[in-house]
């Protein structure tokens, strides 16, 4: 079997044009353009790329982009005081905090300083709650985006078997919810799991989050497998053994080009969602 591609740039670009037609609407209606502040602490240089290609993206659907950039030496408590700062500007509509932050500094604590109505990267315990309880909200990107994908390839997902490798709580334990929430049966691996190849063997979805090279092994695919990675790891290399994988899944994401589009598709998403809530929070004050 040779594996069917799942073009996350295709997808992420429908979305996207959605989120542009969304946004014109939008400023048409209530006469001011929805806006993503970006907050990065710090020099790390991925950090920064990342950051660049969000703010890009933004300006690209006609949203305003600002920009909030923060000395390494930024303490817990001025960073808190920066994003609360952001929460309480009716002029932003999502905050996104880039991640990771400095050692020194309470990532938590940053992240919870973000209004839960501003919370477009789905990083707030609020959040993560609400998608736990299968309420409303704004879910992890990343996560989310990985449903968008397995949505629009018409995967079936109730009653399969999803394995997800990796469980932070911005990604892996967050898909592995999202899974569940659509009655897949799904199992947890992580760095303390025994026997990694069981369980991968046994999976009619993979999904890698993990961000190890190619710590999957293309043989431990069930055949006609759904494969998932959103690892992405120095050089174009993801968590899956790619070439070997693509030879017995069905469905398979490349490293680039695959889950990656989607985040940033679904961020823009969630920022605009997040405009009409505000306004209509307003409306009703
Ligand atoms: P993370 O916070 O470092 O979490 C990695 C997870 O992998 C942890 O749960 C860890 O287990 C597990 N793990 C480590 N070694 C393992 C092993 N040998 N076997 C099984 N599990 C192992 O990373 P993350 O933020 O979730 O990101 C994971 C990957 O996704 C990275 O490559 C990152 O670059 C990528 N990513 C991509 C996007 C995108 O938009 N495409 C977005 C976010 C992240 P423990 O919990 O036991 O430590």
């Amino acid at each position: 079997m040779s594996a069917h591609v799942m073009d996350g740039t295709a997808v992420a670009a429908q979305l996207v044009e959605q989120v542009t037609v969304g946004t014109t609407e939008f400023a048409r209606a209530h006469g001011r353009t929805p806006c993503l502040a970006t907050v990065l602490v710090g020099d790390d240089p991925a950090s920064h790329t990342y950051v660049r290609m969000k703010r890009n993206r933004t300006a690209m659907v006609g949203m305003e982009s600002r920009y909030v950039e923060l000395a390494a030496s930024t303490t817990t408590g001025e960073l808190v005081a920066e994003i609360t700062t952001l929460s309480d500007d009716p002029g932003v509509d999502g905050i996104l905090l880039q991640h990771p932050v400095p050692d020194h500094v309470d990532e938590r604590a940053a992240f919870e300083a973000i209004a839960p109505i501003k919370d477009v990267d789905g990083v707030t315990m609020h959040s993560f709650a609400a998608m736990a309880f299968n309420e409303p909200g704004f879910h992890s990107c990343t996560p989310g985006g990985i449903l968008r994908l397995l949505d629009a390839y018409d995967v079936a997902l109730s009653g399969k078997h999803a394995v997800v490798i990796g469980r932070s709580p911005i990604l892996g334990k967050p898909v592995g919810m999202l899974l569940l929430a659509r009655d897949a049966t799904v199992t947890y691996c992580h760095s303390r799991t025994l026997d990694l190849a069981d369980h991968i063997r046994r999976a009619d979805i993979v999904v890698a989050a993990v961000g190890r090279p190619e710590l999957i092994r293309g043989e431990w695919i069930k055949p006609g497998a759904v494969v998932v990675d959103a690892g992405y790891n120095p050089g174009n290399v993801g968590d899956v053994e790619y070439e070997a994988a693509a030879e017995r899944a069905s469905l398979i994401t490349p490293v680039l080009g695959g889950v990656g589009p989607m985040t940033i598709a679904v961020l823009l998403e969630q920022t605009l969602t997040a405009a009409y809530e505000l306004t209509h929070r307003v409306r009703r004050t």
